[in-house]
């Protein structure tokens, strides 16, 4: 696992993030590839973006072959997440949320 570059801020990044990134970085290990966290506290997201609350990390899917492996992918690392996260293909990154639900 890797950050894309300096401008990726960890700052104030919630604890249940980093257990979504090993989870979403076993996954890319699943598939050959080195998960890169292109953004989490930074950047310019939507208005309410859970990225400003440190909820939020955004992977590269540049690696994969087609928008339907990274689907795949992006289900795979939701399966393993459940309930709690959002995991959503954005067309050029996955994001990773954590949105935790009444039990
Ligand atoms: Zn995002």
């Amino acid at each position: 696992m890797e950050i894309k570059d300096d401008s990726v801020r960890l700052t104030g990044m919630r604890p249940e993030l980093l257990f979504a990134m090993m989870v979403a970085n076993e996954v890319y290990a699943g598939h050959n590839e080195i998960l890169v966290i292109t953004s989490v506290n930074d950047g310019r997201h939507s208005l309410t973006s859970l990225h400003y609350a440190g909820c939020a990390f955004d992977c590269r899917t540049r690696c994969f072959p087609s928008h339907e492996y990274a689907t795949a992918v992006a289900l795979e690392i939701k399966r393993r997440l459940g309930l709690d996260f959002d995991v959503l293909f954005e067309g050029d990154h996955i994001h990773v949320e954590y949105q935790p639900r009444r039990r």
